[in-house]
């Protein structure tokens, strides 16, 4: 079948799914792309019959048609088994007048494990249909989620090695340990002394130097990546719109066919951007709600149409937002430009070199189902602290972005289109975060009580509150040794990966 990859830089660059999804990122910095997407000739009600597998299928086998049915199901069967803690891998609940999409389910209790509990069984399968005989070395930058998720998913797993930079003062105290705690022989994690636009740049930096390729290629290895840059990681990020909306269409709640919102938390604009191929796809989606913490880069380009990264870097409670530069926002860049690599190309080395740039007002116009705002940290505790009165259900700092977020925009456009928002970490892993909002926030002794209690403690104190039990990822780590020490400098991050790999 003729659905081809092209890069968002060069449109003479091309590759099949597998080749896109081995490589990671295209040549020059550009990202793969589908020329377009496919619709998904299934109906709503048979897929509302699916379990979360079926559904994974059907979306999948349009994106990555050189795989084999016998392939991808062998990928799926391995990816969505016991290792979530749930049969329905991505429930739905009702809370706050929306459809609360529960993606921390997995191994690692964030939305990364939707993706990365399948990328290893993609990548592997993938060097195997192209008879790659190279070690796969995975590079990974990561604002706290992706590492753990990536090396939980990559650990172990023959024929492949794995680097995780994150950022040494950026991640909360929960997400360091699960990285530094891990075992996998071919893991590797380093803290480096920057934040995550930092690790983020070195990595693409590593991939795009042809000399360290070509040295890496002699000494038997290839890079390839786990970030969102990855079009491995966006398909199967697909799926859970898919499956989301087909379980409001089994509920009755949605007719097949019916508009919802999706609002989702975003960082690097790769959940979103998900939503947005699914939407491409068929799935009927009338607002794409992008909601921002303080680095709310995204929010004032939706507002203005500039990108500008130029302001400062705030750390808030969400960290796995932390970043001002969000790289799959390129994609949506290239697709608003008509797929227009050269008009991508010149925006994207303007964001290079000045760090900012700014769309045509005929882009601007293509980005009308979009709709940005943001939440500050006062009201990111508000709000979970409000949606715990109402009925007891906790939020995690992440997603109580997205539904302050999601109460602007009801305020601002009056609009009752049934809405799903996607909730990305359970509140355990921010549990520091999450348990001072719950208590009275205006109550000074028990603000000071939580002060003195340590990570885990404040993680028993969630249970009592939540009455959610503490989930195994959580418990695991609690006494875990530490596995990896190493931090370094930005300049250092290339020295490091060689000294792991042994070169
Ligand atoms: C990664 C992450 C996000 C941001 O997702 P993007 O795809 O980078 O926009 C939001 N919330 C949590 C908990 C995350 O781990």
């Amino acid at each position: 079948m003729g659905f081809l990859y092209r890069s968002t830089r060069n449109e003479n660059e091309t590759a099949t799914a597998s080749e896109a999804i081995l490589k990671g990122l295209a040549e020059e910095g550009g990202l793969f792309v589908p020329d377009e997407i496919p619709e998904l000739d299934v109906s709503f009600e048979e897929l509302a019959a699916m379990d979360y597998k079926g559904v994974a299928y059907e979306v999948m086998s349009r994106m990555l048609t050189d795989f084999t049915e016998d392939e991808l199901m062998y990928c799926i069967n391995g990816a969505y088994d016991k290792k979530f803690d749930t049969e329905l891998i991505a429930p739905v609940k009702y809370h706050h007048g929306a459809y609360i999409l529960e993606l921390f389910h997995g191994k690692t209790i964030a939305f990364k494990d939707m993706a990365l509990s399948i990328l290893p069984y993609l990548m592997t399968t993938a060097a195997k249909k192209n008879n790659i005989d190279k070690e796969i070395v995975i590079l990974t930058a990561t604002s706290g989620d992706t590492g753990k998720a990536a090396l939980a998913g990559f650990a172990d797993v023959p024929g492949t090695r794995i680097a995780v930079f994150y950022p040494k003062n950026g991640v909360s105290p929960i997400q360091e340990k699960q990285m530094v705690t891990e075992k996998g022989a071919n893991t590797f994690v380093a803290g480096i002394t920057g934040n995550f636009d930092d690790a983020q740049t070195g990595v693409k930096k590593m991939f795009s130097d042809k000399t360290l390729a070509e040295y890496l290629d002699e000494k038997g290895f290839q890079f390839s990546s786990a970030n969102s840059i990855n079009i491995g990681r966006l398909v199967p990020q697909m799926v859970y719109y898919v499956y989301a909306y087909t379980r409001l269409v089994a509920a009755g709640t949605v007719k097949p066919g019916d508009e919802i919102n999706v609002v989702v938390p975003t960082g690097n604009f790769g959940n979103i951007l998900a939503a947005y191929y699914a939407s491409e796809m068929g799935l009927p989606v009338k607002k794409f709600i992008c909601a921002s913490n303080d680095n709310k880069v995204l929010y004032d380009f939706f507002a203005t149409g500039e990108y500008d990264r130029n302001r400062e870097f705030i750390l808030t409670t969400s960290p796995s937002m932390d970043i001002l530069i969000s790289s799959n926002l390129e994609r949506l860049i290239y697709r608003i430009a008509g797929n227009d690599a050269e008009k991508n190309s010149e925006l994207m080395k303007s964001l290079a070199e000045t760090g900012k740039y700014e769309i045509t007002d005929e882009m601007k116009k293509n980005l009308y189902k979009f709709y940005g705002n943001f939440a500050t940290t006062e009201e990111v505790a508000s709000t979970i602290h409000n949606v715990y009165a109402e009925d007891g259900y906790v939020l995690d700092t992440h997603t109580a972005v997205a539904v302050n977020v999601y109460d602007k925009y009801k305020a601002d456009t009056e609009d009752d289109t049934p809405t799903i928002i996607a909730s990305t970490a359970s509140p355990y892993k921010f549990a520091r975060s999450v348990v001072e909002a719950l208590v009275d926030t205006g109550n000074e002794s028990a603000k000071l009580s939580t002060d003195s209690l340590d990570d885990f403690a404040l993680v028993d104190e969630l249970e009592k509150l939540s009455a959610v039990k503490i989930p195994q990822a959580v418990e695991e780590i609690r006494t875990a040794p530490v596995m990896h020490e190493t931090v370094c400098d930005k300049e250092e991050m290339e020295s490091v990966v060689k000294n792991f790999l042994g070169i």
